[in-house]
């Protein structure tokens, strides 16, 4: 597999600095806009054909979010270009100093499976709005996502600013081994490390959109009914198939057996049935598998259902489950919630620390102690107080993991951020000259160098 040709191509369209002008920045947003609201219908059905998904779901979850980010940077443009003066010190004066966002030239966005259309566009459209251009790899696994995307790109698009490569490992790494100025990975830990390693060969700078087991608390001052409703409606969406869905949770012994039932009328009430346009189906027949093989029997409280021929599986919450349990060994990622009973909130705050840094940590508490604790102990990429899932809707809050569960983030202007450099530079007039700093040195010069460093 030879990718020279489209590199060498965008690598000559972003040195003619056609990229770089705010208006063509934002002619391709306009364009990227045109192109999902010419073709939702046709998005819908890719993403119905790869996970049985309603209108309504990947409305809110695939093709909103990106309609939004682009209003956004249309919005934002002119303020986040804008150089960005800093003070002059002392010893600099007379002088200006101040940061301009470059782009870095030219971006590889490698996307995930789960939200196919959302992951691997969202990066695309930060890296558009800060002046690169864009080699996207969607994930092979959602197939039809993938060619839509291809398709579609194909049409709207110049190949010499943005383009789609489909492929699997073979073709990712036949990629990796180009030079790019960014790489933007979303997907698994592992995966991770053989993109972080693939870049520091040319030292490319990364960003790392990974994932892990996302905890949440259920604590005794919770408002359970309210903690119950967002946590199901948090981990069913998609089938769990999310990377910021709570993996687990920690609910404490004195409010375990109301949440099981509240679990169960919760599930219940929201009728999730894939018929019923309420679910969705598992991406494919290795992860079904992957994840029956994580069900124990005896720890069903409630659906654990698995459907072969639809590649369903029933929301399902596990109970009394252990923390050498194997549901607890590896990341979920579809619709198996473990309930942990706790009784030491000290104790769940050291089970936590003790793991991966996670992407995400939900608390359920009314008790503004447990609220600081919690806040000030834990390190996770991003988390909600008496929710889940919806901080990622606030664009003005970066997204992104930390240690295993990713470096660097995005959304809104931290996307722009995340796409650009930002380069310092010092402007001196020529009129003036201070003699200090040239030879011959001499003890005055250097007693002066001293006084005005200690007053800058
Ligand atoms: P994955 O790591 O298997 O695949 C991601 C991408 O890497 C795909 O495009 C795939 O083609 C490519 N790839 C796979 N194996 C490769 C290899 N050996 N060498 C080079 N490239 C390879 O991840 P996934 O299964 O698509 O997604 C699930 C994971 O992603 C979960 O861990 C989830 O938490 C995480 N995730 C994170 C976010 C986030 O925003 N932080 C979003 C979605 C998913």
């Amino acid at each position: 597999m030879h990718f020279q040709e489209i590199i060498q191509t965008q690598q000559a369209y972003f040195r003619s600095q056609r990229t770089k002008p705010t208006h063509e920045r934002k002619a391709l947003l306009k364009q990227f806009k045109k192109m999902l609201v010419d073709n939702e219908q046709q998005l819908y059905k890719a993403v119905h054909a790869d996970f049985g998904k309603s209108e309504h779901e990947a409305f809110l979850t695939e093709v909103a979010i990106l309609i939004k980010d682009i209003e956004e940077a249309q919005r934002s443009l002119a303020k986040w270009t804008r150089a960005n003066r800093v003070t002059t010190n002392l010893v600099n004066l007379p002088g200006r100093s101040y940061t301009v966002a470059e782009p870095y030239g030219q971006c590889l966005v490698i996307g995930a499976w789960n939200y196919p259309i959302q992951l691997s566009l969202a990066p695309a459209i930060a890296a558009l709005a800060a002046g690169n251009t864009v080699i996207l790899k969607p994930s092979e696994l959602a197939t039809n996502c993938a060619q839509c995307m291809a398709e579609l790109v194909a049409k709207y698009f110049d190949p010499a600013v943005f383009t789609v490569v489909q492929g699997g490992i073979e073709e990712t790494q036949a990629l990796l081994a180009e030079r790019f100025d960014k790489i933007f990975f979303t997907g698994s830990p592992a995966v991770g490390r053989i993109v972080y390693q693939a870049a520091a060969k040319q030292l490319t700078p990364v960003t790392l959109e990974l994932g892990g087991k996302s905890p949440a608390i259920i604590t005794a001052s919770a408002h359970l009914n309210v903690a119950v409703k967002r946590l199901v409606w948090a981990k069913f969406l998609n089938a769990g198939q999310t990377c910021i869905a709570p993996d687990y949770v920690f609910v404490h012994t004195s409010v375990y057996d109301t949440c099981l039932e509240l679990f169960k009328s919760q599930i219940e009430a929201n009728d999730y049935r894939l018929d019923a346009h309420n679910y969705v189906q598992i991406i494919n027949e290795r992860h079904l598998e992957r994840l029956e093989r994580l069900i124990e029997k005896e720890k069903i409280f409630f659906g654990g259902k698995v459907d072969r021929n639809n590649r369903t599986i029933e929301p399902t919450i596990l109970r009394d489950v252990n923390l050498d349990d194997l549901v607890m060994q590896e990341e979920i990622f579809g619709p198996l919630l473990p309930l942990i009973k706790y009784q030491d909130f000290e104790a769940v705050l050291q089970h936590i620390e003790n793991n991966e840094k996670p992407l995400s940590a939900y608390l359920f508490s009314n008790d503004p102690s447990e609220q600081k604790i919690w806040e000030n102990r834990l390190s996770f990429g991003g988390g909600c107080i008496n929710d889940a899932i919806m901080h990622i809707t606030n664009p003005n809050l970066p997204f992104g993991g930390v240690g295993q569960s990713g470096t660097g983030s995005y959304h809104g202007k931290a996307g722009f951020d995340t796409f650009s450099h930002f380069k310092s530079v010092f402007k001196k007039p020529t009129i003036f000259e201070v003699p200090l700093k040239y030879p011959p040195y001499t003890s005055s010069k250097l007693a002066w160098i001293k006084r005005l460093l200690r007053f800058s």
